[in-house]
């Protein structure tokens, strides 16, 4: 465990809180102890974090952490890392590992590979179906039940396509407040689809990926949710008419969340006339009209959540044919900064919107207690301290995890994270991760550590 010992105390001076009012922030072990103006504590490691935005600690309910079984892209320590790099504090760990995270066995094998790392909370995701197969319903009660205590479900890289499966999981996950996480995804609809269906699709030559693919499953699912009167979360809504459905569905008062990647909330498929694999994912970046659809139903919130899909793969599979290449993009690290390019910047959300999207719904629809609390005494030490004024040109050194799959490189973006706090340690601090030598460095020089601003 890289970060151990005992918690340090904490004195974050001047930092601003999302609704606007700066206070400092004062911590002491694994809980927040004070909050107000002039804080003083003797021993205390201080903090200047002047200009800087308090946040509660970011909560991702979507990210690939890859191990057991492709660490070679990522394990649950360096995607830990990349985690705490970006701000995050939790991480739900998705169930494509192999062998897959169908049985209580597996998911708690992930937590315990995240309790070991240290860096970040690893919730483990179940899958649905046995070996993600789409035949047979996994074992979601011995999972539920593990001390992993599972209560998010998923195939996702692949859809539950068959309705009855579906309706049954749907139906099996009541029981213990359970939801099920559709990647929605017809698969006949998409077979051999490599990038959004349109007029640029058409123009590249290139198998097109429907809209109403998703559109289709989502619209089946939110109407089997209300079938069974059972909860219903959609991954990666990537399309306008899919923000449609979800808007109907949530009006008639159906148990449905969604999550946006930053990704779809920034990026359009014009960038994939450069046949650069950083660019390839599935859902397919979409058109500008799907992007600002997205980026309005975060707004209204009929998407609830902001989730990175951070997928890491290695160079093999990514410096090939357009074709060949692997689908997703790592996006832990430049998650907060994409966000606030795309609808931050322009006003459509404000850091409390951010608190919400980014932390606290998140952790409500993932059932963890212990994340996503608001910035308050007696609260968990779980903190990100971001800056809005920096502006970087977005490179490798900003990427902790093992593979380096960002669409970001050489991107100018707005926003760096400054420092992270997770159970009352400093995971990340000066924007740098800290491991085992820089902690005891920190300890042994037992004195102030200024956090620079920028601008
Ligand atoms: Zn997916």
């Amino acid at each position: 465990m890289p970060i151990d010992g005992m918690a340090q105390r904490w004195l974050i001076r001047g930092a601003t809180l999302p609704d606007g009012t700066s206070t400092d922030i004062r911590l002491d072990g694994a809980r927040i102890a004070e909050l107000g103006t002039g804080l003083s504590q003797s021993g205390a490691s201080v903090i200047d974090a002047a200009g800087l935005v308090a946040l509660p600690g970011l909560v991702d309910l979507h990210a690939h952490l890859r191990e057991p079984g492709y660490e070679h892209s990522e394990t649950v320590l360096s995607g830990s890392r990349a985690a705490a790099r970006g701000g995050f504090t939790s991480v739900f760990a998705m169930a494509n590992t192999l062998p897959a995270q169908d049985t209580a066995g597996v998911v708690e094998q992930v937590l315990a590979l995240g309790e070991s790392a240290g860096y970040v909370d690893v919730q483990p995701i179940g899958a649905v179906t046995v070996g993600l197969a789409g035949k047979q319903l996994a074992e979601l009660g011995a999972m539920a039940s593990s001390r992993a205590r599972v209560r998010v479900f998923s195939d996702d890289g692949f859809c539950v396509s068959d309705p009855l499966l579906m309706r049954r999981a749907l139906e099996y996950v009541k029981s213990f407040d359970g939801v099920i996480a559709q990647h929605s995804q017809e698969p006949r609809l998409t077979e051999k689809a490599q990038m959004n269906e349109g007029a640029l699709s058409g123009e590249l030559g290139l198998v097109g990926w429907p809209a109403v693919a998703e559109e289709s499953i989502i619209a089946r699912d939110v109407l089997l949710a209300e079938h069974v009167g059972s909860r219903l979360h959609v991954c990666h809504v990537s399309t306008a008419g899919s923000v449609d459905v979800i808007r109907w569905a949530k009006a008639r008062g159906i148990q449905v969340t969604a999550e946006v990647t930053p990704h779809h909330l920034l990026l359009t498929e014009d960038l994939v006339r450069g046949y650069d694999a950083r660019f390839k994912v599935n859902p397919p970046l979409r058109s500008r009209e799907d992007v600002e659809a997205l980026r309005a139903g975060l707004a209204d919130g009929t998407i609830d959540i902001v989730a990175t899909d951070h997928a890491p793969h290695p160079a093999e599979s990514k410096d090939c044919e357009w074709d060949a290449a692997a689908n997703g993009m790592v996006g832990l690290e430049s998650a907060l900064s994409v966000v606030h390019a795309a609808v931050v910047a322009n006003g459509m959300l404000n850091w409390s919107d951010i608190e919400r999207v980014l932390s606290r719904t998140p952790a409500q629809i993932g059932r963890i207690t212990g994340q996503g609390k608001p910035i308050a005494v007696g609260s968990p030490a779980e903190l990100t301290l971001y800056d809005p004024a920096a502006t970087r040109v977005f490179g490798r050194a900003d990427l902790s995890g093992t593979s380096v799959n960002s669409p970001y490189l050489s991107m100018t973006l707005p926003g760096e994270v400054r420092a992270t706090f997770h159970r009352g340690y400093a995971t990340v601090l000066d924007g740098t991760v800290q491991g085992e030598i820089a902690r005891s460095n920190l300890e042994i020089a037992g004195h102030a550590r200024g956090v620079p601003t920028h601008g």
